[in-house]
């Protein structure tokens, strides 16, 4: 078999856990498969570098906070390497660049646009294990790119799906997909099984144990995504597969929590024809994520708009809000909020779900402040300083502990 490891930010936190990593790596080839393993940068990692660029603004040139953060993940790749080649097996790293990725040139959330697996099938032939520096590729513009956060879950599962790996899995430091966080609710349960929609609404709305991408590119590629962890590896993970693999499916499957989310209130915005279009598109124009907008009905020539963006793009944002200054009366931000989402495909065919969890949210005395559905997730936004008790609550309104 061909199997694409990737590991992730804590299983590659020291020294020490590389080279648990590389046991892992080890066992795997003595069993006879091959193997491309992923890697993040060590935990911590990108963050620092993130803050050492912010010592000199707050937004740094795109392209080099490219050339600077996807140096973490090709520390990682070497030192692994060395150490599978200083035990006796035959291991090489690639870049991004190396490995084939090529991406379009929105550096630091670039998308990948094509891999050519030449090299990586060359080395394989070779009797190498690859290992490949995760969350970058090379851009269009000749200039190394970067993935967005998380995204070295990107890097793996695509390159299983362009190189027809038999299994992608992703080892992280909890070993699956629980119904919610479980170090917020450790009553939270390990799922067996998950649907790649219900996996992607829940990575979308904050659980980030896969990141959303990932897992929208193993639906459209049909790659058989596995959850698990590298501090127990003998434990069996969480499969990511498509719904009619699932035999018996839940009202509810698990609730998500983002933190990362700004609320921007536009208020007395002048309400004619056009000003959502006009607005909205400037936002996407500057690649903002824009999600739960709501707009309350006109009053004499006049509406409230709000929504919400991740607090990542917030910078970028306020630039964009400076053209609609004159549009509005006010606009404020509050980063002091949350979005809660419970997140299930059986409610396409359940009535009764959302009320439930507004009952739970009211019975804790927490006040929701923007509600929005679709076919299959609730979101509220609520304060911050409820987010844990919100997550609590309505873990145990839908019972998901039994
Ligand atoms: P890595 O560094 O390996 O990429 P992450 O920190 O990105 O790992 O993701 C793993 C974390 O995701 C876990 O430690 C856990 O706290 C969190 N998490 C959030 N929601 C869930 C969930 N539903 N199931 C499991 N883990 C979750
Ligand atoms: N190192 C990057 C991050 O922290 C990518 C990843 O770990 O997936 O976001
Ligand atoms: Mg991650």
């Amino acid at each position: 078999m061909l199997k694409v490891l990737k590991f992730g930010g804590t299983s590659v936190g020291t020294l020490d856990r590389i080279q648990n990593v590389a046991e892992i790596i080890k066992k795997i080839k003595d069993e006879g498969h091959n193997v491309i393993a992923v890697v993040s940068a060590m935990s911590g990692e990108t963050n620092k570098l993130i803050e050492y660029a912010e010592h000199y603004t707050k937004s740094p040139v795109a392209n080099e906070m490219d050339m600077l953060l996807s140096s973490g993940e090709r520390v990682t790749s070497a030192l692994l390497s060395i150490a599978l080649n200083a035990q006796g097996y035959k291991a090489t790293s690639m870049s991004g660049r190396q490995a084939g990725i090529v991406t379009d040139n929105a550096h630091t959330k670039a998308r990948i646009e094509s891999i050519d697996t030449a090299n990586m099938k060359n080395a394989l032939n070779d009797g190498n294990i690859i290992i490949v520096a995760g969350f970058q590729g090379i851009a269009e513009d000749g200039r190394v790119s970067t993935l967005g956060r998380g995204g070295s879950d990107l890097t793996a599962v695509a390159i299983a799906g362009a190189i027809e790996a038999d299994v992608c899995e992703i080892y992280t430091d909890v070993d699956g997909i629980y119904t919610t966080d479980p170090r917020i609710e450790p009553k939270a349960k390990k799922l067996e099984k998950i649907s790649y929609d219900e996996m992607l609404e829940l990575a979308s709305l904050g659980a980030k144990v896969l990141q959303n991408r990932s897992v929208e590119m193993a639906k459209k590629l049909n790659v058989n995504l596995v959850s698990r962890s590298s501090f127990t590896p003998e434990v069996e993970g969480t499969l990511i597969t498509k719904e009619e693999n699932i035999m018996e499916q839940p009202v509810v499957s698990g609730i998500a929590l983002d933190k990362n989310q700004v609320r921007v209130g536009m208020y007395g915005v002048t309400d004619r024809p056009g000003i959502a279009s006009a607005i909205f598109t400037a936002l996407a124009d500057a690649n903002i994520n824009v999600d739960m907008i709501v707009q309350t009905v006109g009053v004499d020539g006049k509406t409230d708009l709000d929504f919400t963006i991740p607090t990542t793009d917030w910078e970028t944002c306020k630039k964009v809000m400076e053209k609609f200054k004159s549009e509005a009366e006010n606009i404020d931000y509050n980063e002091t909020i949350c979005k809660v989402s419970i997140v299930g495909v059986g409610m396409k065919s359940h009535t009764g779900v959302a009320s439930k969890a507004f009952t739970a949210l009211a019975s804790e005395n927490i006040n929701i402040r923007i509600i929005s559905t679709s076919e299959i997730k609730i979101s509220m936004i609520i304060e911050e300083k409820y987010a844990e008790l919100a997550v609590r609550a309505l873990h145990d309104a839908y019972e998901l502990d039994k």
